[in-house]
């Protein structure tokens, strides 16, 4: 067993993305110490694993954390390894205490009332507060429809999806025009896909991704 988290902290923040790093950020900046789990290799874990093509469709001076924005060199719509590196930036700009490689699976009051452990296969740690920073979207779901098991043809959840060198020459139906649907469907037109579809349960509302952000 690792024991990379052995200790007693005032407060542990739990999941080292965007939330879970402003947090701590701010957290610093008004005088405690946090320390952020992360149970990836490196912060920012669900960014490094998003599809090749993701860039950002919030503008990049709107998505910038607490106390660093995101560096201008970037272009207006940052990509997923921007991302990336901003947040590294970002967790070093503020000189957090990351402790990669920790996954907290369970959080227990102390005995003695004071506080809360954390329950790691690292090693449990104490902490008089905790924030759960663990993101929403972790878990790919794909619904439940009637057929779905004797389907032959592959279906990739947009979770698993890399870039569209693999669906050259294929006949691809996208189910969802979200933020993820909209994007991977370009990614496969514009990677040789033969025809792409786009199920979309009402008529969305499409338009251009610069409207409405009026800097450059
Ligand atoms: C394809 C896609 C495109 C997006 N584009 C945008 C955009 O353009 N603009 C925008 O504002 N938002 C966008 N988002 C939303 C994006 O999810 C959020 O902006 C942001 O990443 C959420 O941050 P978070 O810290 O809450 O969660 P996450 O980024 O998911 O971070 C959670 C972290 O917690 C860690 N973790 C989870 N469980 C544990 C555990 N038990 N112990 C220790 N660590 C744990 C994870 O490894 C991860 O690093 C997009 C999302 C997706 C999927």
């Amino acid at each position: 067993m690792v024991d990379r988290v052995r200790g007693r902290f005032p407060v542990a923040v739990i999941g080292g993305g965007p939330a879970g790093l402003a947090a701590a950020a701010v957290l610093g900046a008004g005088g405690l110490a946090p320390v952020v789990l992360e149970r990836g290799e490196g912060v920012g874990t669900s960014w490094r694993g998003h599809y090749d093509r993701l860039h950002l469709h919030t503008a990049r001076w709107l998505s910038g954390l607490p106390g660093l924005p995101i560096p201008s060199g970037v272009g207006r719509w940052p990509g997923r390894d921007d991302v990336v590196r901003y947040l590294e930036q970002y967790a070093a700009h503020h000189h957090l205490e990351v402790r990669n490689g920790v996954e907290v699976r369970r959080v227990d009051r102390d005995p003695a009332g004071s506080g809360w452990v954390l329950r790691c296969p690292q090693g449990d740690l104490e902490t008089g507060a905790v924030v759960v920073a663990t993101g929403y979207n972790a878990v790919p779901r794909i619904p439940d429809w009637p057929g779905l098991a004797a389907f032959t043809t592959p279906v990739t959840h947009s979770g698993d999806y890399r870039s569209g060198a693999a669906y050259a020459g294929l006949d691809v139906l996208v189910v969802g025009a979200g933020n993820s649907g909209a994007e991977i469907a370009v990614d496969l037109a514009e990677s040789g896909a033969r025809r792409v579809r786009l199920a979309v349960r009402r008529p969305p509302y499409l338009m251009p991704r610069s409207m409405g952000f009026p800097r450059s």
